[in-house]
């Protein structure tokens, strides 16, 4: 990344708005880096109370209003640092937008558990004023990380693939002969929300033990708390301050990198249930690499080692197939806004 401004456009602003922040970057026309920001997802997106699309009333509408602030924001601080900002009917510059949840391919968020006071609005709409002729495409933030690996980084050259996001959910995006695979409606890959068991915990997506439930950052924290509440993770809790409700991921996989045996139970048991998913996509899937990004997969090996043992024990067949790569996404955090950034790259070539 330079801080050189202005640069030479055209230029591609992608922005990733997850559960917890909005992360935008800016790319040139050779799809390197120029810029990047990011922004807390304002706490109104969670305050809904349900995840299911209904008639909007005027407290949705608000929320969604800060949603379309703290983007614009975004895009703003982005386009102030690169020395360009956009006009109305510019071609030299697009923004891509990529949410967590079930995007449909008009660019709409049908369904969102991580962020109820967007799902159903149409923020593509919102956004236009705003905007002025600016491209705009909207795309499942999974997706984007997908066309991000498959483009510059893990999945390059892949033509089959599955990237997995294991962050405050688990995203999904699947790559079919170097395609992503959008099913009838834009819906595919919506891999967090396969149930691995009916019983288990409520999901906020309305339903019980979906794989999110267990193999997310959200999942790591849970167990951690139980763990530490029954004494069995004494490392991890002297890193948090000693409160069990101030435990989270983080301190677990730190704890787990130093050795301390508590925590790397802990990794174990969240790679049986991150492999348990992986085997169940491959059963329907067969990719032969699988990416893992999102905020966990920063945990490295004390993650990756017992995922890929249990991967191996739970694959139907493993003695008698290749077994798929479980690979690290090389994008780490910025794999969400710069697959969106070249998805909108893709769609302003389409627009002129
Ligand atoms: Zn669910």
């Amino acid at each position: 990344m330079s801080n050189d401004a202005p640069h030479a456009g055209p230029f591609f602003c992608g922005v990733d708005l997850g559960g917890t922040k909005a992360l935008g970057v800016v790319l040139d026309a050779d799809g390197s880096l120029v810029a990047e920001a990011r922004a807390p997802t304002p706490e109104s997106a969670f305050s809904l109370g349900s995840a299911t699309p209904g008639p909007h009333g005027q407290a949705q509408t608000e929320r969604a209003e800060e949603i379309v602030e703290c983007i614009m924001g975004l895009v703003s601080t982005l386009t102030q640092a690169i020395g360009t900002p956009p006009s109305p009917g510019d071609d030299g510059f697009a923004l891509g937008l990529g949410l967590p949840g079930m995007v449909d391919d008009q660019g709409r968020l049908r369904f969102s558990p991580h962020l109820p006071s967007a799902a159903g609005i149409d923020l593509a709409v919102m956004l236009a004023p705003r905007l002025g002729g600016v491209v705009l495409v909207i795309d499942n933030d999974a997706n984007c990380a997908l066309v991000a690996e498959s483009t510059t980084g893990a999945l390059k050259g892949a033509q089959e693939a599955l990237m997995v996001t294991l962050g405050t959910g688990i995203g999904g995006g699947i790559l079919v002969r170097g395609r992503v695979l959008r099913g009838a409606e834009g819906f595919a890959g919506e891999v967090g929300h396969m149930v691995v068991d009916p019983s288990g915990p409520w999901c906020p997506c309305g339903r019980r033990g979906c794989w999110e439930r267990f193999a997310s950052g959200d999942a790591l924290g849970r167990s951690a708390r139980e763990a530490a509440g029954a004494g069995r993770l004494a490392g991890a809790l002297e890193l948090a301050g000693g409160r069990v409700e101030d435990l989270r991921g983080e301190h677990v996989t730190a704890a787990a990198a130093a050795g301390d045996p508590g925590a790397l139970a802990v990794m174990a048991e969240l790679g049986w249930w991150v492999a348990l998913g992986l085997a169940n996509l491959t059963a329907v899937l067969d990719p032969p690499v699988i990416a893992i990004g999102g905020g966990l997969a920063a945990a490295g090996d004390c993650l990756f080692e017992p995922t890929r043992k249990a991967f191996r024990e739970l694959l139907e067949g493993s003695a008698v197939r290749r077994v798929a790569s479980l690979v690290p996404a090389a994008l780490g955090e910025r794999a969400g806004a710069v697959g969106a950034a070249l998805i909108a790259r893709g769609a302003s070539a389409k627009a002129t």
